[in-house]
């Protein structure tokens, strides 16, 4: 018996169908079950039924891994400094995110924790998108969120000191899902601190590469009568050069 070459679709074209087709996945869900179909997308899970019971912390990775792919190690954000009101520019360095996340989850469990308090053990369970979906449709989000994660012994009395360190434990758990930025204001000279959606810059960017991709088609179908998958098996480097023609700068 001999190996054979299994037949694939050149790179490019496999990368302009899934951009298209991550981004319709995208657009079509709502922002909390984004992280899952990022799951799905890229095969970790079989389906987003199974992508909604994974943990957020998996997802934001997905979506991280997914992000470096399509733009390099450096993601070009910015913030608005909420004390003097300038616009930060800021480079997000993706991979010292995904290294500070992956160090947080290398000795520990990444689906529980348990903390000891005076009148017995906290159980904490990383949140899911299951978990979020279930939250955001009740009056108080954070504290459904929270009594839905946390097992707590019958009859405990609660300190401060407990109540911190069980929150330690689900801002742990939650991982990149809850990641942060800081910079400085060159304006005023106060710290800037925002938070980091990793998921949320996903569908930025995967958008942004959609929108161009449609923006080469149409333009093309509209100058040569040419269709959508004649113009998409192009390499990208063909597909620029007769849009340089059509737009006569070549
Ligand atoms: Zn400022």
């Amino acid at each position: 018996m001999h190996a054979r070459a299994v037949e694939a679709a050149p790179a490019h074209l496999t990368s302009a169908h899934a951009t298209l087709t991550l981004w319709e996945a995208l657009t079509s869900t709502v922002p909390a079950a984004r992280g899952a179909v990022v799951l799905t997308a890229r095969g970790t899970v079989a389906d987003v039924a199974s992508a909604c019971d994974a943990p957020l912390a998996a997802s934001a990775a997905a979506a991280l891994d997914e992000l470096r792919e399509r733009s390099g190690p450096t993601l070009a954000t910015v913030l608005g400094c909420p004390t003097c009101g300038q616009v930060l520019d800021v480079p997000l360095d993706l991979r010292a995110l995904a290294d500070s996340a992956q160090s947080a989850h290398d000795e520990s469990d990444p689906l529980e924790r348990r903390v000891a308090c005076a009148s017995g053990e906290v159980v904490v369970r990383a949140p899911t998108t299951s978990d979020v979906l279930d939250a955001i449709t009740s009056s108080d989000p954070a504290r459904h969120l929270r009594e839905r994660c946390e097992t707590w012994p019958p009859g405990a009395g609660t300190t401060d000191d407990d109540l911190a360190q069980v929150a330690r434990a689900a801002d742990d758990l939650t991982g990149l899902a809850a990641a942060t930025v800081r910079a400085s204001c060159p304006g005023c000279g106060q710290d800037v601190t925002a938070d980091v959606d990793v998921v949320d810059l996903l569908t930025d960017q995967v958008t942004e590469q959609a929108r161009t991709l449609l923006a080469d088609v149409a333009e093309l179908a509209a100058a040569y009568g040419w269709s959508q998958d004649a113009v998409l098996a192009m390499t990208p480097v063909r597909r620029r050069a007769y849009l340089d023609l059509v737009r006569a700068e070549w």
